[in-house]
């Protein structure tokens, strides 16, 4: 079988499979998972070169909102029996078990997890992030993490993160239960914003989702930004967390119906997908081109990943292969919850790096794509 890349993440000396497996569909975040599909997919992953592992103490996502937020992303779209149905903190537990029944030697992985965001809403203050570690530390069977992440810091104060959470994490660091610090978050000025005001090198790694994909590569631009700062950078969800499956997004997906509608490509004679309106801001980080859905497009229509099917291709595979492409990104996160999504993900890489990309597939998804390239959602609460 050919290797997996490995590649090098900012300063930490680690070396990460290019694929990283992004364990929040072991919390069910996607849909039921068996044990035992959960132990195969990371037994073979193992098997199979990929070193690093990502889960959280909230997989899955919850309806409550810390007070005072102005922008709400998933939590206000599911319903609350779905959040208490699949709730909590179960992908660290999950993988904990699957890592210690595989009885995989602890030098052999790389396990991030993170602390700041749980099922009853936001808290960043020391003492949680304190208590946090060793709640994840006992789920997953571990005496360390490897990198221990500050989770969506935009649903906090920025200011609170650079003054007590990231200091508080650092005498985690001290302590020995987690070997590096990082940031996660969807608007992409939360990562300037604390870089710029943290002691150099107090932030390892940056998590950035959903905005190095083949629909929305805007962390493009951020790159050299992150590189001067020396901080390794980690990209997920690839698939645009299921927008870019043929199983298609799950309900609580956050992405505008504007957004979910890039699964969709017209038949002939289809209505325009979207009408384009002005800008507007949608938080003070990002500002997008709205676009209005055209109603009478859908049911007109061929779902992109559907089309791709028709030429014998894959969506899935094709949107891996472009988050895959830039080296600059240390590790691809992909939630897996099966050993045949590890598999077809593991082919995905091998192939590209040994045929590289279908430079005609690609050009052709990128013009479905346009109308919404970089198109995002907010995140977060409105900051000054
Ligand atoms: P993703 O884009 O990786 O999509 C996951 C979905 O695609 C799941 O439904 C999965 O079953 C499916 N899938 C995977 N491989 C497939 C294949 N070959 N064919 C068809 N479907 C396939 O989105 P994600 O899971 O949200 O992101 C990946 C990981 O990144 C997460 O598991 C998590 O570890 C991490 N992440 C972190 C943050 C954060 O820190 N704020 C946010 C998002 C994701």
């Amino acid at each position: 079988m050919a290797t997996l890349e490995r590649r090098e993440l900012g300063n930490t000396g680690f070396k990460l499979s290019c694929v990283g497996f992004g364990a929040s569909p072991l919390g069910k975040v996607f849909g039921d998972v068996s044990h035992e599909d959960a132990l195969a997919a990371v037994r073979l992953a193992l098997q199979s070169g990929i070193n690093f592992f990502d889960t959280s103490p909230l997989a899955s996502l919850s309806p409550s909102l810390k007070k005072g937020a102005a922008f709400i992303s998933y939590p206000c779209r599911i319903s609350p029996f779905f959040a208490r149905f699949y709730g909590g903190t179960l992908s660290e537990t999950v993988l904990g078990n699957c890592l210690s029944e595989l009885k995989v030697p602890r030098e052999e992985f790389i396990v991030s997890t993170k602390c700041g965001r749980y099922k009853d809403g936001f808290d960043f203050s020391a003492q949680r992030v304190t208590r946090s570690i060793d709640e994840s530390l006992a789920r997953l069977k571990l005496d360390y993490v490897d990198i221990l992440h500050c989770h969506d810091i935009e649903f906090g104060s920025l200011d609170q993160i650079v003054n007590e959470t990231i200091p508080a994490l650092q005498k985690i660091k001290e302590s020995g239960k987690a070997r590096f610090i990082g940031i996660t978050g969807l608007p992409l000025g939360i990562f300037t914003y604390v870089l710029d005001r943290v002691p150099p090198g107090s932030v390892d790694v940056v998590l950035s989702y959903c905005h190095y994909g083949i629909n929305d590569s805007t962390l493009v631009d951020l790159l050299p930004y992150l590189k001067s700062k020396g901080v390794g950078v980690i990209t997920a969800s690839p698939l645009a967390m299921g927008l870019l499956t043929d199983v298609g997004p799950p309900e609580w997906h956050p992405a505008p119906s504007e957004l979910k509608a890039l699964r969709f490509i017209p038949k002939p004679g289809s209505p325009p997908l979207l009408v384009m309106h002005t800008s507007r801001s949608a938080d003070r980080f990002i500002q997008h081109p709205y676009y209005k859905l055209n109603p009478s497009f859908i049911g007109t229509s061929l779902s992109l990943a559907a089309h791709c099917k028709e030429k014998g291709k894959n969506i899935s595979k094709i949107a891996l292969q472009y988050s895959l492409m830039n080296k600059e990104i240390a590790t691809v996160l992909v939630g897996m919850n099966s050993s045949k999504q590890v598999e077809e993900n593991l082919a995905a890489a091998v192939e590209l790096s040994s045929l590289g990309i279908d430079e005609d597939l690609l050009h052709e998804v990128e013009a479905v794509l346009q109308p919404v390239k970089n198109l995002t959602w907010p995140s977060g609460i409105q900051q000054k």
